[in-house]
């Protein structure tokens, strides 16, 4: 049995229970959870505005140790600290092969969370099956996942940083520094300064961009910003952001412009802030089939450019291996983004205060 954090109907609280798991199978491992991210996405889901079979359990940021391997596992052993990935590149589709393991069209074949032979693991008291979002569900104190989502870590790095690493942390510095025209010293707007948000920041200040711009609309997390880079910061509820922003980039507009939310308005906003031959990148997910308003001609006579980026815009233990690095050489400063520790029991408590805009990041701490 394993206790784990299910939600069986949006928009009620996650039920704490014990589930029976399965012991891993070919190509599997079972990892002991260490830390989890509290990350916008799972929230998604809680309240209904992205669709995923149900049950599940969600969470799908963290790193642990693991705990045991199943037959035919070659590239992790017992003991092993990880990050987990949660797209568990399968290393042969197309997507893979052409440098995009963020992409794996295997994982998306798999309906993300159900396990690469299309069966589940967890079943609950009635016997009903659980699913594991993305495979992962790292709201469970240990879970069955493929050897292929675990990324090996050093015994000695931290690993309430290396959860983060697992998503807010490569979704927004990878959404950076992994864009093919990034160039040091550009102008960048980061709309949304959550978990992502922050990490937006801290990879322009790894590009040594000249005017980082953070815009939200919630002052106490834009003065939080300054911490992770920002040179300028908008409330937008109280100013207009284009206008704003062309201010300051002495009607320019910015090089760069992320929409680390996730929102219809904001990508309008974003796409209009962007200097001649600039670029936005849409990273944050908005609600399942809402479409964007886009600007035809100012898109054509301004030769504007608009992006999506998914999970730091390539496979996703590259960009691990690069934060890592920046981590180690001092660069880049995860730490500071980590603001409040739950237990898996107080997960609901850390939900309501993501939703009521509480600075920087909360992780669940497993018992050790
Ligand atoms: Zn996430
Ligand atoms: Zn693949």
């Amino acid at each position: 049995m394993v206790k784990a954090a299910v939600l069986y109907e949006p928009n009620k609280p996650l039920v704490i229970k014990d589930l029976e798991q399965e012991d891993p199978k070919s190509g599997e491992v079972r990892v002991k959870m260490l830390y989890a991210g509290v990350c916008a996405s799972d929230h998604h889901f809680m309240v209904g505005e992205q669709n995923q079979p149900l049950p599940v359990v969600l969470g799908h940021e963290g790193a642990g140790i693991i705990d045991e391997v199943g037959p035919n596992v070659t590239s992790v052993k017992k003991g092993d600290k990880c990050i987990l990935s949660f797209i568990p590149s399968c290393g042969f589709c197309n997507a893979c092969r052409s440098g995009l393991g963020n992409l794996c069209d295997t994982h998306r074949s798999t309906g993300t969370s159900r396990q690469y032979d299309g069966t589940l693991r967890l079943k609950d008291e009635n016997g009903e099956e659980v699913y594991q979002m993305m495979k992962l569900g790292v709201f469970a104190e240990k879970i069955v996942i493929p050897e292929s989502a675990c990324f090996k870590i050093d015994d000695d790095f931290p690993t309430d940083v290396a959860a983060l690493i697992g998503c807010s942390v490569t979704t927004g510095v990878g959404g950076v520094i992994n864009q093919p025209d990034m160039f040091p010293g550009a102008t960048i707007a980061v709309f949304g300064t959550g978990g992502v948000g922050l990490n937006a920041l801290l990879g322009a200040q790894i590009m040594n961009a000249s005017k980082v711009i953070a815009v939200d609309i919630n002052d106490s997390k834009l003065e939080f910003s300054y911490k992770f880079g920002a040179t300028h910061t908008i409330n937008s509820k109280s100013e207009d952001p284009v206008k704003k922003i062309r201010e300051i980039t002495d009607g320019l507009g910015v090089d760069f412009a992320l929409d680390t939310f996730g929102s219809t308005q904001i990508i309008t906003q974003m796409m209009a802030s962007l200097k001649k031959g600039g670029t936005g990148v849409i990273i944050g997910l908005a609600p399942d089939g809402d479409m964007a308003d886009l600007d035809a001609v100012d898109m054509v006579r301004n030769s504007k450019k608009v992006l999506g980026s998914f999970y730091g815009s390539v496979t996703p233990h590259i960009t691990f291996e690069r934060i890592i690095n920046f981590y180690k050489t001092g660069k880049l400063n995860i730490d500071t983004v980590i603001e409040r520790t739950y237990s898996l029991d107080q997960i609901n408590e850390a939900y309501d205060d993501l939703v009521s805009g509480k600075d920087g990041r909360g992780v669940i701490a497993f018992p050790k």
